[in-house]
């Protein structure tokens, strides 16, 4: 078996007992890389320290070091977080060869964790977009068809993960961004608790709804990673002191769960649509009748307001964002147009985003200063605020009822590219399903559910828990993914075409 279709964790073990070394491992994930990211695109940049770093972490071990369960094993990041000594551009031009000063806190604790950053991922410009095609880099090809989107904004995190160049990826979710490119890749992917993990140096697009989680393979490493990059820092004023339970222990304990009695899962009515693609609903329905199988008790929960959240959203995000992109002025860092003939410095800075920002990023800060003028705040912000209480009321309704809530993970599978690209608000309605995560702040895992029959594509599932519960989505979701392949037989990402002439996957399986 190739090292570079192991999953981390199994990774890790063989780093530990001293049977591979990290140079070897990310020297096979450098080789992948170079061997099918023409193809993917999913990487903005390849970090050309990646095998001093794993060098370091090797020394670190056979000085005695004792290191954390993924010392030594290669991840991507999404260009979202800002890296030390590697550039960082959130996917658009007015930011293109900024190399940050700092690294993100999620970043610095992968590093002294020992994990060997193998570069930067492919995103949509400031993480506005449901495809990574409004990143100015050009879009990311989705490894199950490379005609379609691997989803977005963290498309490219998703793409590195499942085309097998990166074991483990960061991703940040405002609005499903790893959720949805976790869905119509074939991965696993979760937006953590709001507060759970730093927002520090993680480039904003809106600062109440952004979080940072992990991307991958299988629910224990997205866990694993989970395990270092949560927990508080001072320096993110609404970091959670909140002491947080292992959540790779709780994905061991639902891999090896022998029953699911006593858990009450609800599937929220108003996010089952009949209008969703018929493979997905199929694939969705038949999660749920295996769950059931296994002593769940499945209710039926409404959510009434969730039908305003998409709209709301829009008016949310645009807002906050046209406020955070206030800082690329072209004085501070980035870019810098002057006009021909020079100008004032309002001049140098309106062609300075003029040629450095996008048509969607343009979009949403036009939407969003018009959302937050005098004349509007009332009839659109402060509407959309009241909206967002109400379905954080809707979820408070359903939790109790259920332990858990669940929904597909998107309404589709991955379309083709360029086919929403000039329908905006077909766009927008791609994150029907995983935007009043966000609203509400809970936490949300999107997993694989199997392959749609009318495309052959994957179909994600979401699991959503209450605040400060995101143990129980590893432990159900470790569950699930065990009877998914107990019934499959193989795991979904070993039937991804492996993208290299002549070979195999045998991917290892996802269970514990
Ligand atoms: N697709 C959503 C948007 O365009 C989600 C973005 C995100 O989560 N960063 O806003």
């Amino acid at each position: 078996m190739s090292l570079f279709t192991r999953t981390a964790s199994s990774l890790g073990e063989m780093l530990a007992a001293g049977e591979v070394s990290s140079v070897e491992v990310t020297q096979a994930h450098l080789d992948r890389i170079a061997a099918v990211d023409a193809d993917v695109h999913a990487f903005l940049h390849v970090n050309a320290g990646a095998l001093d770093a794993a060098a370091a972490v090797d020394k670190r071990r056979s000085a005695g070091e004792v290191l954390g369960p993924l010392a030594g094993v290669p991840i991507a990041i999404k260009d979202v977080l800002c890296t030390l000594g590697m550039p960082s551009t959130a996917g658009s031009r007015i930011l293109e060869g900024w190399i940050p000063p700092y690294d993100a806190t999620v970043v610095a604790r992968l590093r002294s964790a020992g994990l060997v950053p193998l570069g930067k991922t492919n995103m949509d410009e400031f993480a506005m977009g449901s495809s990574t095609e409004h990143s100015a880099y050009g879009a990311s090809h989705n490894p199950w068809d490379l005609e379609r989107i691997p989803g977005g904004s963290g498309g490219g995190s998703a793409a590195a993960v499942a085309a097998f160049e990166a074991p483990i990826a960061l991703g940040s979710d405002t609005g499903g961004s790893i959720r949805q490119p976790a869905a119509v890749t074939g991965s696993v992917g979760v937006k953590p608790t709001y507060g759970g993990v730093s927002r520090y140096g993680a480039i904003a697009l809106a600062s109440s709804l952004d979080q940072v989680g992990p991307v991958s393979r299988n629910v224990l490493d997205s866990a694993l990673v989970h395990d270092i990059i949560g927990g508080h820092d001072p320096r993110d004023s609404t970091s959670l002191t909140d002491q947080w339970p292992s959540f790779a222990a709780a994905a061991r304990e639902g891999a090896a769960a022998e029953s699911l009695k006593g858990v009450r899962i609800g599937v929220v009515k108003e996010l089952d649509s009949p209008g969703f693609q018929a493979g997905v609903h199929q694939r969705f329905h038949e999660a749920l009748d295996l769950l059931a199988a296994n002593g769940a008790e499945i209710v039926e929960v409404s959510a009434p307001h969730f039908e305003y959240a998409v709209a709301a959203y829009y008016l949310i995000l645009p807002a906050e964002a046209s406020s955070n992109l206030a800082k690329f002025d072209s004085v501070r860092f980035g870019m810098r147009v002057n006009p021909p003939g020079g100008g004032t410095v309002e001049d140098v800075m309106a062609a300075t985003r003029e040629a450095g920002f996008g048509d969607e990023v343009k979009r949403r800060i036009i939407l969003g200063t018009y959302a937050l003028s005098a004349g509007y705040y009332d009839a659109y912000y402060g509407s959309a605020q009241k909206v967002r209480t109400l379905i954080q009321r809707d979820f408070a309704s359903a939790f109790e009822q259920a332990d858990v809530l669940v929904s597909p993970a998107a309404p589709t599978t991955a379309f083709k590219l360029g086919e929403k690209i000039n329908d905006p608000l077909a766009m927008y309605l791609n994150d029907v399903t995983t935007i009043p995560a966000n609203l509400a702040g809970i936490p949300g895992m999107g997993l694989p559910a199997g392959l749609a029959p009318e495309d052959g594509l994957p179909v994600g599932i979401q699991i959503m828990a209450p605040a400060r519960e995101d143990a129980r989505l590893y432990k159900l979701g470790a569950t699930l993914e065990r009877l998914l392949e107990d019934k499959w037989g193989h795991t979904l990402l070993s039937q991804a075409p492996s993208l290299a002439p002549g070979e195999m996957f045998a991917a290892e399986s996802g269970a514990v």
